[in-house]
This record gives C-alpha cells, sequence and structure tokens, in this order.
C-alpha cells in the first residue's frame, strides 16, 4: 500500500542530510546505512501467514529486468538518486540470497519493472504517500510492474535520502511480491515508514518464505516481461481464454 512520511521532530532532524560542498552530485549522499531494530520478544519471526496469495518472480528465470526512469527535469530531482535507489535493490537481492538477481536496464521496453518519479503526491495515489506499486496479473501470471515513488513531500519538501531509501525498500518488497502489510512498526513492511526505518529480520525472513512457496502467480520461467504482449497474442491464437488485466495497487 502507502509509505507515508509520519516522522518529523527532533529524532528526524538529526538524520537530516545537509549538502555539502564536498560531495559529487554523482554520487549518492551519506545517509544511517542501518540502524538496528528488534522486534518485539513476543513478536513471530515473520509474519509469512499474512500472505493470502503467493505473487512471486520466478526463480528460474531469477534475472529481474529493471528500468530507472530519470526525469530530471523534475523539481527535487537529484542525479544520485538512481544510484539511492539501485542500493534499496541490492539490499533485497542480498536478502534473498540472490535467488533473485536485478539487471539495470536502459529503457523501459526491456524492463520487467519501472521505477516512475513523480514530483509529489498526485491524485492517483494518497495525499502524504510517498510511493506505490502497481504489479498487475494477466490469468496466473505476473504481467506488468511499476513502482512509483514521490520526490517531495506533500508540502513540496525534497524527502530526505534516507527517507526515499526506506520508502524504496517498501515499494521494493512489494513488488517482490509481499502483500499487505506488516503489523509491527519496527518491518519495513510496516504500513508507513519513516526515514530510518530498514529491513529487519522479519522481513528477510518472510520473503524468504514467499521465495521457498509455491507461488500462485509468476512470470513464466525463462520469460519476461518485455515479451508479454507476444505472449498474449500466443496464447490467444491456441485459444487460451482471455483474462483481465488487474491491477493490484499496494
Ligand atoms: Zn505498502
Amino acid at each position: 500500500m502507502l509509505a507515508l512520511l509520519l516522522l518529523t521532530g527532533l529524532l528526524g532532524l538529526s538524520f537530516f542530510w545537509q549538502p555539502s560542498s564536498a560531495q559529487s552530485g554523482s554520487l549518492p549522499p551519506a545517509f544511517p546505512a542501518s540502524v538496528s531494530v528488534s522486534s518485539p520478544p513476543t513478536a513471530p519471526a515473520d509474519y509469512f501467514h499474512l500472505q493470502k496469495k503467493i505473487y512471486r518472480w520466478s526463480d528460474q528465470t531469477r534475472l529481474v529486468l529493471v528500468h530507472i526512469s530519470t526525469p530530471t527535469h523534475l523539481s527535487g530531482w537529484q542525479p544520485w538518486h538512481p544510484q539511492l535507489i539501485k542500493d534499496a535493490f541490492a539490499e533485497w537481492q542480498r536478502a534473498l540470497q540472490n535467488r533473485i538477481m536485478f539487471v539495470f536496464m536502459p529503457d523501459t521496453s526491456q524492463a520487467d519493472m519501472v521505477v516512475n518519479w513523480w514530483p509529489v503526491s498526485t491524485p492517483a495515489i494518497e495525499r502524504g504517500a510517498a510511493g506505490i506499486n502497481m504489479m498487475s496479473t494477466w490469468g496466473k501470471y505476473i504481467a506488468k510492474n511499476d513502482l512509483f515513488l514521490s520526490l517531495n513531500d506533500q508540502y513540496g519538501q525534497p524527502h530526505s535520502p534516507g527517507m526515499l531509501y526506506a520508502t524504496a525498500l517498501h515499494e521494493i518488497g512489494h513488488s517482490l511480491g509481499i502483500q499487505g502489510h506488516s503489523d509491527q512498526p519496527t518491518d519495513i513492511m510496516y504500513f508507513s515508514v519513516n526515514e530510518r526505518s530498514r529491513l529487519s529480520p522479519r522481513d528477510v525472513n518472510t520473503m524468504l518464505k514467499i521465495y521457498a512457496a509455491k507461488p500462485d502467480f509468476t512470470n513464466p520461467p525463462g520469460f519476461h516481461l518485455s515479451r508479454f504482449a507476444d505472449f498474449q497474442k500466443t496464447q490467444q491464437k491456441s485459444g487460451f481464454r482471455i483474462p483481465i488485466m488487474i491491477p493490484i495497487p499496494l
């Protein structure tokens, strides 16, 4: 669903990134790489039980092709944004022990997933939302996946690097298959995140269980979504009943 910017107070300010002349414009700025969090002792080691259906990428295909758009004309855009998002994908890849590997593509026509940017929250997403993931299914297949991240908050202030990173981790978590939200605020997949939120052991355990489970929805093995239009035509010719693409906003 939606990642909301909640933390604004002294605690948040202590992590706020200030530009410095020593920093290169092409590199992501420094921010707290990880914050050790511990779930309440009573919390289970994962929240897999909250998953109703299993949506996940084929580990036979293994490679997921990602395009990160670069809207240099948008207010708040910074040249280090793509690297920040690549780092978030890399963190999930490590958590998944390389069962799924991300490859970054130069254009959308070759991509399974596209990372889009919005200047601020738009009517398409709830006011104040920092990100959203849209997965579409076609029958039992994942047919399309788009992530949307907003560059600025609802007041037009640029999101801090930590907030963008946390939002990207959350939305990538949805794009990899976590449905709904965790019930613990210490997890990145809780319904709201702040700029200190990072992957927790519960997030990692849940994702590993999803990738150990039989999928209800996946991409066909060895198949990338850029070929989906051709695939649909082939299925139609063979008399396959055409399901409607169903977008699932998360
Ligand atoms: Zn969400």
